[in-house]
Parts: C-alpha cells; structure tokens; sequence
C-alpha cells in the first residue's frame, strides 16, 4: 500500500486532474489512497467567504461560493468522456456541499462573527470538493476510485484551525474504513487538511495541512511509502521561487527534512514528518509536472553518502523576537525558570534562544498573546520587541563539522544587520534572525556560498 497525496497545483484545473488519474494509475498494483488538497486557490477564496459573511456582504459570499462551484462543475465538464451519469452524480454531490456550506455561511452573516468550529468548516469544503471531484473523475476515467470522507477517517483533538491526530481512533477508523474498499480493489480517495473530533465537529490541521494528512493516513495503514506530489522538482537547496538556481536533494534524513519544513520550506507541512518518522515510512517528494524526476527520498538515515554538511537553507518570516533583560537577578538563578514558566503559561512556543548572563532572546511566531506576554514578563525584566524579523536557517547534519561553513556563512552576511545566531546543539541547524526586509538578500547571499561555489570547493 502507497500514500498518494496531490498538491492544489496538481489538481488546479482539468488537465493537471487528468494528469494526476494517470499518476495514480501508473501505481495501481502498489494498492494506492489517495489523498486531495483543494483546487488551488480555493482554501484562500473559502476564507475569504468567511470574512464577507463575517462583515454581512451576503453578495460577495454568493459570487465567491458560485466561482468555487463553477470551477469545480467546468473541471468535471472537460473530464467526462462519454460518462455522463458519473457526471451527474457529481453536480447532485457538488449541490449538496455547497447548501450545506451556503446554511454555515447564512449563519455566519446572521450572528456577524465566526467560531473557530464554523470557520474550519467552512474552511474544510475546498477537500471536500476536490476529494469527491477526482473520484469521480477517475470514475469518468475508467479508474475504480472511491470516494471516503476524510471526516470518518482522521480523528482530532478539538484545536479548530490547528487540530492534532488521535492516532488510535484515527488507526480503528482507517482500518474500518479503508482497508475494505481497498480489498475490494477499488482506490480510496479522500480529501486532505481535514478530520472531526470525537463529537463529530470538522476540524482542520493548519494551512498546508493535507501533507499532514497524508503523512498520518500512511502512519495508521502501515503504507510502504507516502508521495507527496507537488509542482517543484522535489526538496531544494532553497525555494526555487527565490532561488532559480536551487538544486534538488535526493536524498535527506527525517530530521534535516522536518527542520526545513518547520523554518520555512513550504514544500512540505512542518508536521507531516512526524507520523512518518514514528512507523519508518518514507516520505517521497514528486513533481506532477516532470513525471520523470526521481524527486526527494526522505528516509531515517538520509543520503548515506553526506553525513555532513549544508543541505539547504530556508527562511520564516513572521517572527517577534523578545528581548528579556534582568537588571535584579544577575548571577542568581531560577532566572531563566521564571521567564521560561511564563511562556508556558500562555501556550506560546519558543523557536529560537540565546544568553548572555543578564539577558536572553527568544524569537516567536504567534502575536496573538504579545501584549499579554510582555505584561507577563514586565516584573521579572526589562523587555524589548521586535517585530517583522525572520529566521533564515542552514540545515545539515553535523553542519560545523568543517569550520569553513560558519565562515561562509558569516562571510555572506556581511554588510547585513543582525541580531541572533543559534547553532542548535545537534548540530543541524544554523539560524539567523535578520529584519525581514532583508530575508531575501541574505537566502541569496547564504545560497550562493555554499552551494554555487566555484567547481573544486567542496563542503
Ligand atoms: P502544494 O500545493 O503541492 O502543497 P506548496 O505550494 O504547499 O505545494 O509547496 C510547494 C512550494 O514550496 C514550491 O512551489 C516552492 O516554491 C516552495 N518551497 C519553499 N521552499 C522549498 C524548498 N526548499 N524546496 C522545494 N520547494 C520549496
Ligand atoms: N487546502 C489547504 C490549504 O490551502 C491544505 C493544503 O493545501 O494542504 O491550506
Ligand atoms: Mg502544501
């Protein structure tokens, strides 16, 4: 059994469906799910439907409700081939999900706000429809695809817009679920990024999140492997929309792989390692649009070949960096516990730290305790914040083993202000945090030094 998970590029219009069918049955006899993101774009047009109702514009949630369904009824339109009863199943389907989502909506615009539970719903649609489109267009397609939703599959905590996996209901659901129509022969396709609680509420793993899905259907049916099939070459030295000259890495470990993803590297959910790593699946990264490419094996023991060294660099932006100085506390300790209990306090997440023997920072990616944070904070120390940083991280194993990767590295940021470097212990990750004005000139000038260096200077 595969895990076949394909990207909003990969099934953004009818072609690129039709691309993705063949995909899935080039792999047939590997017993492959499939998993679906929405069409491109339609999670970011779902938002924005839930922001119209919010704000009462009924008449901008119709026309973004109606292009959502347009879009979806043209694709099966240009799919159908002579099939024409699938078809109709599909638009009686599509109806159906969009009064649902039109009754949520009504409600929305009724009470003038949204919960976080009315919005993952709203939110969940996009898979929704792109799960019951592509089974119906593998149907049209003469392919035995099945449609299952997601909800009676992936199990979660109750975290609307962020939910986690409760991966032993989430196992006796699959098993229930999937496993039979797989036995049948036939090739389950369920949309990604959602699941519901216990009680029956959608919920959704975060933007991005149907890697995440992939990663824990793959996890609960014990797969031979998880694809995430994409519209870039696989796992790059860099984004390949910043860098045009950024490589692909053929092979990486869970651990560098899942470093990328968590400081930035969209290409994969910074969660979908996790499932993987906890069965040993190897996670597979493919391009839809250049079938031919081997794309990025990521496995426990990586590129046996390079057990050192940069594989890549990354860059989250989005970061506060806090600032926190003790003018009472120098030398004594429990300094650090006090700080460090207030942020667990708040449920706020510490990316990076450094010290000094009066002072720390720490950087963050949530603002929405910031005030209250530093209220917190304000009788332990003097706090200072920045806002609009990003990290800019080098990931590799053994990354300092040569000294000559921290000499290029600084070397490159020369001229380029910043206020935090962090070796992590294991040596896998060098961070930066530098204004995010300059986060594109420093990925430039990192990439270039050690990965465009000149023929005959190895790393
Ligand atoms: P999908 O819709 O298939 O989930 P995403 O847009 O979420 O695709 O992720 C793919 C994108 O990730 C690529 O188009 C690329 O611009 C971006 N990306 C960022 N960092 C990297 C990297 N290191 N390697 C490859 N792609 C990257
Ligand atoms: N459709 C969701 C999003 O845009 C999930 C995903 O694409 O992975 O965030
Ligand atoms: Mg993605």
């Amino acid at each position: 059994m595969i895990v076949i998970k394909f990207g909003g590029t990969s099934v953004g219009d009818a072609q690129r469906v039709a691309n993705a069918i063949d995909i899935v049955a080039e792999r047939k006899a590997q017993f492959p799910i499939v998993v679906v993101s929405a069409l491109a774009g339609v999670t970011n047009d779902l938002v924005a439907a839930a922001e119209a109702a919010r704000a009462c514009d009924v008449e901008r949630v119709n026309q973004i409700i109606a292009a959502v369904r347009q879009r979806h009824e043209d694709v099966a339109m240009r799919l159908v081939q002579q099939k024409f009863d699938f078809f109709e199943a599909f638009i009686k389907q599509l109806d159906k999900q969009i009064e649902q989502i039109h009754t949520i909506l009504r409600g929305i615009a009724l009470l003038g706000e949204i919960t976080a539970r009315a919005r993952d719903k709203v939110l969940g649609l996009g898979e929704k429809l792109s799960s019951v489109l592509f089974a119906y267009s593998m149907m049209m397609r003469a392919l035995p695809g099945e449609h299952v939703d997601s909800e009676e599959v992936v199990i979660t905590d109750a975290r609307f817009g962020e939910a986690n996996p409760l991966m032993d209901e989430t196992r006796a659901a699959a098993r229930r679920v999937l496993l039979p129509i797989i036995e049948r022969n036939l090739i389950p396709v369920m949309g990604g990024f959602i699941g519901r609680t216990r009680d029956g509420a959608t919920t959704t793993l975060g933007r991005g999140g149907s890697d995440y899905s992939a990663a824990i259907v793959g996890a609960v049916t014990g797969a031979g492997e998880i694809q995430i099939w994409t519209d870039v070459d696989g796992m790059m030295t860099a984004d390949p929309r910043l860098i045009p000259s950024a490589r692909v890495i053929e092979r990486i470990s869970y651990v560098e792989a899942a470093e990328l993803a968590w400081f930035g590297a969209k290409v994969l959910h910074p969660r979908t390692i996790a499932p993987a790593v906890a069965e040993g699946i190897p996670v597979r990264v493919l391009n839809t649009h250049n079938r031919a490419s081997a794309g990025t094996l990521i496995t426990e023991e990586g590129d046996p070949n390079d057990s050192a060294g940069p594989r890549a660099v990354a860059v989250k932006r989005g970061i506060t960096v806090v600032h926190m100085t003790s003018n009472t506390m120098l030398g004594a300790h429990g300094f650090l516990a006090r700080l460090f209990g207030i942020f667990e306090e708040l449920e706020i997440a510490v990316d990076l730290i450094t010290t000094s023997e009066v002072s720390v920072s720490v950087t963050i990616d949530e603002k929405h305790n910031l005030e209250k944070l530093i209220d917190r904070l304000k009788p332990v120390a003097d706090v200072q914040v920045r806002e609009d940083q990003c990290i800019v991280a080098i990931v590799g194993r053994n990354l300092m083993r040569d000294s000559i990767v921290g000499a290029r590295v600084f070397e490159a940021m020369r001229g380029i202000p910043t206020s935090m470097f962090s070796l992590g212990t294991s040596g896998i990750n060098l961070s930066i945090v530098v204004d995010e004005s300059d986060a594109d000139r420093s990925v430039r000038a990192i990439h270039a030094a050690l990965f465009e260096a000149p023929v005959g200077v190895t790393l």
